[in-house]
């Protein structure tokens, strides 16, 4: 049987070979507690953590103990933005955020409107870009935190980080980014470019589901968060519960390896998305969703016009790619990011995103290519 060609790679990522390679002794003869201080086991589970810790702070530029590992970035989202409100609401309850965020931001800040906080969603242009204006005339005196994602899952937009974090360290307000989906793909440095609280996932690169990382900054000035998560103490009082080594090995790994290939995986991926597009724009009734903007190298949000996306996916056969976002398709609506991007609510229903990873070949995208044309083809035929 023909493989089915993956284009989902924002969805998730496969396991590495080295990355599950370097996990897998985790499981077995070195299972050991990370918090078991009184024997062998323990020290080589504890002596592995330390070094994945090093390998994550090494990629993003802060030191191992300013990381503390969650499940992933929905669980260091909800710390990060639970954590800095629980300490800080008595300084202020404004929160800023973007409308095209990823759910696990938006529905945490929809959390905490029912506890009081005032939170205001910034608008997009039609790229998907903030306007720093307005996120300048949205600051206060009781702004305590300001979260924007790196890049967009959906269209792969790439915000002005730096600038944002200008902003916002004008106004000693905190400033967390989502960095899912640019962790691993462009470089990151906390430090030039001004973030104070980071979540990053593995499965988003190259490593296993169910375990990812806060980076909480503790120089300059220091971001106080309560932990959500009580019962050990574990990551410096941060996120209790027993480590997950095995994960913490892998996300480690697959953060070394990323600082390692980013360059040419950039170059590589880069040439086959702007294959895609080149061949796809020579067809009618075809939109690239931001092209003008900055984005991700990896993704493509591409809406066929008069077409909906159900329907072309269904002529698709051995072609995995998203209609939205993974992570937003259990409630079946409209995407928010293209809603918030002013597109018409018909050609939202006409887009499909294609990511492209590390093991996307040329001859993958032709076949995509010439099978998306079949498809087109037959779908205009039945209009
Ligand atoms: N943020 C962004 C931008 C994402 O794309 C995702 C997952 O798709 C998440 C957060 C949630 O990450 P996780 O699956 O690690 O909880």
């Amino acid at each position: 049987m023909k493989k089915t060609i993956y284009l989902d790679y924002n969805a998730t990522t496969p396991v590495d070979k080295s990355v599950l390679e370097a996990m897998l002794p985790y499981f077995s003869e070195n299972f050991g507690n990370a918090s078991s201080r009184t024997h062998t086991y323990g020290w080589l589970a504890n002596d592995a953590v330390k070094n994945g810790r090093e390998q994550v702070a090494e990629l993003i530029n802060c030191t191992p103990q300013e990381i503390a590992f969650t499940s992933g970035s929905t669980e260091a989202i909800n710390l990060a933005i639970k954590g800095v409100w629980d300490i800080y609401k008595k300084k202020g309850q404004h929160i800023i955020t973007v409308k095209t965020e990823h759910k696990a931001v938006l529905d945490t800040c929809k959390a905490l409107e029912a506890q009081g906080a005032e939170i205001t969603y910034l608008d997009v242009d039609h790229n998907g870009l903030i306007d720093l204006k307005q996120l300048e005339e949205s600051l206060k005196t009781e702004t305590i935190l300001v979260a924007v994602m790196y890049a967009n899952n959906e269209t792969g937009v790439v915000q002005p980080i730096s600038k944002i974090a200008e902003f916002v360290h004008s106004n000693k307000s905190i400033f967390l980014c989502d960095a899912t989906q640019a962790i691993g793909k462009v470089p990151i440095d906390v430090q030039t470019e001004g973030i104070d609280l980071m979540c990053i996932s593995a499965h988003k690169m190259y490593g296993p589901k169910g375990v990812g990382a806060l980076y909480v900054r503790r120089r300059g000035p220091r971001v106080n968060l309560l932990p959500q998560i009580t019962g050990g103490g574990h990551e410096r009082g941060l996120r209790s519960g027993t480590l997950n080594v095995a994960g913490i090995v892998a996300l480690g790994k697959a953060c070394e390896i990323a600082q390692h290939d980013m360059a040419k995986d950039e170059q590589r991926i880069n040439t086959l998305r702007e294959l895609l597009e080149f061949e796809l724009l020579k067809l009618d009734d075809i939109v690239i969703n931001s092209k003008n903007a900055k984005r991700l190298f990896n993704t493509t949000s591409i809406t066929f016009k008069g077409l909906r996306s159900e329907k072309i996916i269904a002529k698709l056969i051995g072609i995995a790619v998203a209609m939205g976002s993974a992570c937003t398709a259990a409630t079946d609506e409209p995407s928010h990011v293209l809603k918030a991007m002013n597109i018409p609510e018909a050609d939202i229903s006409s887009t499909l995103r294609f990511s492209l990873g590390k093991l996307t070949t040329e001859e993958e995208i032709r076949t995509t290519v010439e099978t998306l044309k079949k498809a087109l083809n037959s779908l205009k035929k039945d209009i």
